[in-house]
């Protein structure tokens, strides 16, 4: 079978709304074109984000109504914390709201001047935070990651020549190297094993910290269960004891994996490490035992963390964004391949190769995607990561210009994926209709969200 039914039946529903198009046409003007303005309740089908969008199951939010909620030792963060050590094995755990102030904590912490965080490919929280306490954060992915076209495995992997050589040539300098699973940056492609264990290695050898960035574990360890040799008899949660157990510690954005609309933490083996993490968690989150979530969210997490890795779950979870994106491939549509975990991501170079880089082809696709049939993706292209030229005043844009399409965990129908897909390949058939743009307004830093723009 193509498509495994969702292993899920519907008890609370949410009414969204469809639009007529003179609506959207009239919304998108007030909007500037740029559908992060766009108010939620206006859009059909949102694909803009899987972070904290997911559904919570019953167990959680029965989970809610037995949150402590005591200041300190409440009974709820001992249950997230056996949860975390329970698949982790990390002892020292630390909650936080989200995941980039787990990263705050550490970074601020180990990073200074002069110092280089290495990552098989940052996360954009992840590369702020460490160049925000005046670090480097280099990438190091392989190769294959750069060719969307490539449809080989393991597209998310670190390459571990580039590493070792960093490491020999630089090893004090390196205060911590960190794998991304999946490697959300380059598409939610997934990290073999080997590759994680080869990292590792690697770390242990030249005396360096190596921790995994965690958001997304259970989808990578389903693809590790999925297609690499030695793991289909192992059950998810052993796979993923033995990804952490490479590691000297990790740190997630629960908001993915865990299945819940809020939380993170930090774990890891260094008493001392934590200890001096704590201390900073008080002054911006709070108390130890709660750190920036009330007692409920740290149940839904304790719960959500093994949901998360239910197979049944996995292979629907998977297969669902698999299908959005094998129907636009059987179309004729030129998408990110493999399809990654979490997003359908589609190249937007070809799907207006009609539109030059400097007129967002990603924007302009984004834009009609919302006019033609109420859908919200993400440009991840020339406007979140391009500038002008100071000096020539020339279009500086990235290697892709892609509009990502993530998929809200256990959220959304099949049908509901169906009519994503063909609404695009609708969209497709008059491409050369979509009209480039030109900005009206920029904000200095973060341009993406508030840009507004008109067609040329
Ligand atoms: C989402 C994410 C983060 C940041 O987490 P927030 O919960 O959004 O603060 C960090 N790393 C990765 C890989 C992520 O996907």
């Amino acid at each position: 079978m193509r498509f495994p039914a969702e292993p899920f039946r519907i008890k609370v529903v949410e009414k969204i709304r469809r639009t007529t198009r003179d609506e959207r046409v009239e919304l998108l003007q007030r909007a500037g074109l740029n559908v992060f303005l766009i108010p939620a309740d206006a859009i059909y089908v949102d694909l803009l984000t899987d972070s904290g969008t997911g559904a919570m199951s019953d167990h959680q939010w029965a989970g809610l109504m037995i949150g402590d909620e005591s200041y300190a030792g409440s009974k709820s963060f001992f249950k997230f914390e056996s949860a975390v050590r329970d698949v982790t094995g990390f002892p020292s755990v630390i909650p936080t709201h989200q995941g980039r102030v787990a990263e705050n904590l550490l970074f601020s912490t180990i990073c200074s001047e002069g110092k280089t965080i290495i990552a098989n490919t940052h996360f954009d929280t992840t590369r702020a935070n460490v160049e925000m306490n005046h670090a480097e954060a280099l990438d190091l992915p392989v190769k294959e990651s750069m060719d969307p076209q490539l449809g080989s495995l393991w597209k998310g992997n670190m390459d571990l020549a580039k590493l070792e050589a960093k490491l020999k040539a630089d090893r004090d300098n390196v205060p911590m190297v960190v794998m991304t699973v999946t490697n959300n940056s380059t598409g939610g492609q997934p990290v073999s094993m080997e590759n994680i264990r080869g990292a590792s290695k690697l770390c242990k050898q030249y005396g360096v910290p190596f921790f995994i960035d965690c958001a997304r574990f259970a989808e990578n360890c389903w693809f590790i269960h999925e297609l690499e040799p030695g793991y289909k008899g192992k059950s998810i949660i052993e796979i993923a004891r033995e990804l952490f157990s490479y590691a000297d510690g990790c740190w997630m954005s629960a908001k993915k994996d865990a299945l819940v609309n809020i939380g993170g933490f930090i774990a890891m083996n260094d008493v001392e490490l934590a200890r001096k993490l704590q201390q900073k968690l008080i002054l911006i989150e709070g108390f130890p035992t709660y750190g920036g979530l009330a007692g409920r969210d740290l149940e839904a997490v304790a719960i959500g963390l093994y949901e998360g890795m239910e197979q049944e779950y996995l292979q629907y979870r998977t297969a669902q964004v698999r299908y959005l994106g094998e129907m636009l491939l059987d179309a004729g549509i030129s998408i990110v391949r493999p399809v990654g975990g979490h997003a359908v991501f589609i190249d937007a170079k070809a799907f207006c190769d009609h539109i030059p880089a400097e007129q967002f082809p990603g924007v302009a696709l984004t834009s009609a995607l919302y006019r033609e049939a109420g859908i919200r993706g993400v440009e991840i292209g020339s406007l979140m990561f391009g500038h002008k030229d100071p000096a020539t005043g020339e279009h500086v844009g990235p290697h892709l210009e892609l509009v990502r399409l993530a998929i809200p965990r256990r959220v959304y129908t099949t049908a509901h994926m169906t009519y994503v897909a063909e609404s695009i390949v609708e969209l497709h058939k008059s491409r050369h209709a979509i009209k480039g743009m030109r900005l009206t307004y920029e904000a200095p830093v973060l341009r993406h969200f508030t840009a507004r723009l008109e067609e040329v």
